[in-house]
């Protein structure tokens, strides 16, 4: 891979280059499965998989079935919120696959089709619901681009240059064992996390009165894969039961497969009140919704409209790689490769100090490359290193292995493969990524 040729190619191309082509500067010509082949005819690993959204890959035969026959049938393109049998026949499948307690109260709102939007919807939701106006947030979260769910995102570079984004948030510890604010690890920090927040709420003294509602990713993915335990997620989960607050879980990245449970939440047993899906719910074609307990519908009609809530390919992509993921149990193999990966990850580490912490869950998965000439903090971590993630991202590149990064500090590369690969798939990926890594050294 000749960097400058590509740069040059890349310039060519008409269409803004802005984020993702830095660090990827080829052109995509076409993509089959988890392989990419670009305009020069050569072929990657793709474990960017459109940020986590393609749950099959690339073009899966489900998902072209699905496409021609919606489109053989004369099926309507886009019914805005108007019932439809594609449509009916979504929800009954994505209701399906929900846990029975949520299934059982569960209400569905189409949003605009792409995560943030349901975020914003589900905003909404619990103010109107509440009559309260705060939200509670996490450190290192990611929750999208618009000025609400910008707001409530823990990432203060994304935000500093926008002034007035929706004020009444606060942000709260999320559980980060590698770097703990605490000072402490393992469960003496969780255990601080809760105390601390349960004291922000009933310390009449702490300045700030009951939220609307309570955000958080089970796993989080653009702040570098950290997935909360168990028991950290059942003490939020009792906390905001017990102040009766209602709580979000965001599921766009880590939702329907991903993490080896068909929602992340669902490992620790815990039900939320709204849960909002995108990336994958759609099948690979842009869909959102968000599934909230029937106690809190106190919408009016349009209380949240959309034009392109009504995306009826989408829904039936998205009935269909639901169906498949249920139907060959990819679930099961999104937790069972993620292990594999992950524990050939870990012999990795032994031989390659910088690499700091292998993290996640399922496929979703995290490698966090540290700076091992500093010195480690008080838990033997040492700190992120940035540039040398970068330098491994695009190593990776030339070994024919597409990564994404992300981070706090952009230190962690994430893979997020489809739930449908094989061992031989992990191999070759594994193969790949450790001929990055010597090749840098
Ligand atoms: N929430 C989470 C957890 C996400 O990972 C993302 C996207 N990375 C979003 C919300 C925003 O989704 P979108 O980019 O589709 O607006």
């Amino acid at each position: 891979l000749n960097d400058n040729s590509y740069l040059q190619k890349q310039k060519n191309y008409e269409s803004n280059a802005r984020s993702y082509p830095r660090k990827f500067p080829i052109a995509i010509q076409k993509a089959k499965g988890y392989f990419i082949m670009d305009t020069e005819g050569q072929v990657f690993m793709d474990c960017l998989g459109g940020a986590g959204s393609l749950a099959l890959g690339h073009n899966h035969p489900v998902i072209k079935k699905a496409i021609q026959k919606s489109i053989a049938n004369d099926s309507a393109l886009l019914t805005l919120d108007i019932t439809s049998p594609i449509k009916d026949e979504f929800v009954k499948t994505l209701f399906g696959v929900l846990p029975q307690e949520l299934r059982e109260n569960a209400k569905i709102q189409f949003c605009s089709p792409c995560g943030t939007d349901a975020v914003e919807a589900a905003i909404k939701l619990v103010k109107i619901a509440t009559g309260r106006s705060t939200i509670f947030s996490f450190s290192g979260s990611y929750h999208g681009m618009t000025n609400g769910a910008l707001a409530i995102t823990g990432n203060k570079s994304i935000k500093t240059q926008i002034p007035n984004l929706m004020s009444d948030v606060v942000f709260l510890p999320f559980p980060y064992h590698y770097r703990c604010p605490f000072g402490v690890g393992g469960l003496e920090a969780e255990k601080l996390s809760l105390h601390y927040i349960e004291n922000i709420l009933k310390d009449s003294h702490s300045g700030v009165g009951l939220p609307a509602a309570f955000i958080l990713e089970a796993v989080q993915g653009e702040g570098g894969v950290i997935p909360a335990s168990p028991f950290w997620l059942k003490g939020i989960r009792e906390i905001t039961k017990k102040y009766d607050i209602p709580l979000i879980v965001d599921e766009v990245q880590a939702g329907m497969g991903r993490t080896g449970h068909m929602f992340a939440f669902e490992e620790s047993g815990i039900i939320p009140d709204v849960c909002v899906l995108s990336k994958a719910v759609g099948g690979s074609l842009p869909l959102s919704v968000i599934v909230y307990q029937k106690y809190l519908d106190k919408w009016q009609p349009g209380s949240h409209a959309g034009t392109f809530r009504g995306n009826q390919l989408a829904m039936a992509t998205g009935t269909a790689v639901i169906k498949y993921i249920t139907e060959n149990s990819l679930v099961d193999n999104s937790r069972q490769k993620g292990n594999y990966l992950r524990n050939e990850l870990l012999k990795l580490q032994q031989k390659y100090p910088f690499i700091g912490e292998i993290r996640g869950r399922g496929l979703m998965i995290g490698v966090e490359i540290v700076d091992t000439n500093e010195s480690p903090n008080a838990l033997g971590s040492y700190p992120p290193n940035t540039k040398l993630a970068a330098q491994i991202q695009r190593s990776c590149l030339h070994n024919g292995l597409i990564i994404e990064s992300g981070g706090r500090e952009n230190s962690v590369l994430r893979l997020l493969t489809p739930l449908n690969i094989s061992e031989k798939n992990a191999d070759d990926i594994l193969y790949a990524f450790e001929n990055a890594l010597i090749s840098i050294n």
